[in-house]
């Protein structure tokens, strides 16, 4: 039985965590009227429960489908020759001036590495309703320069690795060092493309990655030189498979 000075002072501790819900309810009401929060697309203000992208432009994102055919499609045929080719797969269709193109836009040059852990969390959800579950041990993400990461402020691609790994539910774990600062690859040739990347990624010092089943991501396969390159990396180090997957895939 408790005595009346219990519950009393259970009453004191109650009455004062609801004062505190409310203050922070309170402060966030604030800092959303001071900096609101508002959809990357189309500029709307987001409602509570919309992490970072509206309800609406989730809808429109031009989804790709190369999960329903990862071992045969237009991203395994460009790998051909390259590299031992998995599972390749990609989130969206890359569109000159689309959505796509867009959101990787802000999620790289904007400060806005939320896109970036949205997207991987909207794409894991799908692959894990699609049976992909249990298929990867980790989530690597093809690494940065330091210099380009320190400058940037994160690495783009390491944020959709983490919302896929959430959503996945597997670790995410930086397993690759970038050892050269690379140009950027966007107005090269296929082959310089592949020589501005060789030998550009190693295996973390002292990791062991032995029988690992791993999902390399990054945010955007064009020719597809970088990714091979950094899952060469992988699986001269001993990964027992390395699958591909990106936020965006498709011609410029
Ligand atoms: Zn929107």
């Amino acid at each position: 039985m408790q005595s009346n000075g219990q519950i009393y002072g259970l009453y004191i501790h109650w009455r004062l965590t609801y004062l505190l819900a409310m203050q922070l309810f309170f402060w966030k009401d604030f800092l959303d009227l001071i900096f609101p929060r508002n959809c990357p697309l189309c500029k709307q203000a987001l409602f509570e429960f919309e992490a970072c992208l509206c309800t609406v432009c989730k809808g429109l994102l031009p989804r790709a489908n190369f999960h329903l055919r990862p071992f045969d499609n237009e991203l395994t045929c460009k790998l051909q020759g390259l590299m031992p080719v998995n599972r390749v797969i990609a989130f969206l269709h890359f569109s000159k001036k689309g959505r796509s193109q867009n959101l990787l836009h802000q999620l790289k040059y904007k400060n806005q590495p939320e896109i970036g852990e949205e997207l991987g969390r909207m794409y894991g959800s799908i692959l894990d309703l699609n049976g992909f579950s249990g298929l990867w041990d980790v989530v690597v993400a093809v690494p940065l320069h330091p210099l380009k990461k320190a400058r940037r402020g994160y690495n783009q691609s390491e944020c959709f690795g983490r919302g896929l790994s959430k959503s996945l539910g597997i670790p995410y774990s930086e397993l690759l060092v970038r050892r050269k600062f690379t140009d950027t690859q966007t107005n090269k040739s296929r082959l310089q493309r592949l020589t501005n990347v060789e030998n550009v990624f190693e295996l973390q010092p002292s990791v062991t990655i032995q029988e690992l089943r791993i999902l390399l991501v990054d945010d955007i396969l064009t020719t597809g030189a970088t990714l091979c390159a950094a899952a060469t990396a992988l699986l001269e180090g001993g990964a027992k498979l390395v699958d591909l997957a990106t936020i965006a895939a498709g011609g410029r």
